[in-house]
């Protein structure tokens, strides 16, 4: 994959920082933005939003896909996370989870309050992935869709 250009990062983290100023975090305090770069190039951006039933809680990233999906998009090449802190925060196990599901090679990167920040490749960090291959192995429907007459 084609390395992100300094221009494209710049972009991401302004989308993310915009975003995480729309974070719903009453319960928390902990704000969080994420931008993604979709496959057609676009950026789009999400915040967490926390809910007083907790469980109900949905992460910046996973906002942000959703987004990104729901416009279209069915591939990512990056997700970008940022938050108000001293040090970067890494995506939850869920959200590894989700980009895996659009972006296996994704380029995710995280930006903080300092100069801090980390740049990974999701297999780094969602190793041996569960994804859509492992159910088309299992579904012969999958393998051979029905023809369409
Ligand atoms: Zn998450």
């Amino acid at each position: 994959m084609k390395p992100l250009s300094h221009q494209t990062i710049r972009r991401l983290e302004l989308a993310a920082r915009k975003a995480a100023d729309s974070a719903y975090a009453p319960y928390s305090n902990f704000k969080v933005g994420a931008a993604v770069l979709g496959g057609s190039g676009k950026i789009y951006r999400g915040c967490n939003v926390e809910n007083a039933s907790y469980g109900l809680c949905n992460c910046a990233e996973r906002t942000a896909i959703f987004s990104a999906v729901a416009a279209g998009e069915r591939t990512l090449k990056a997700v970008l996370v940022y938050t108000p802190t001293p040090t970067p925060t890494m995506p939850c196990g869920a959200c590894r989870q989700v980009i895996n599901e659009f972006g296996p090679q994704a380029v995710v990167i995280s930006l903080c309050n300092s100069s801090q920040r980390r740049t990974r490749l999701l297999p780094d960090l969602l190793g041996d992935a569960f994804g859509p291959g492992n159910l088309a192995e299992s579904s012969p429907q999958r393998r051979n869709p029905p023809a369409v007459h």
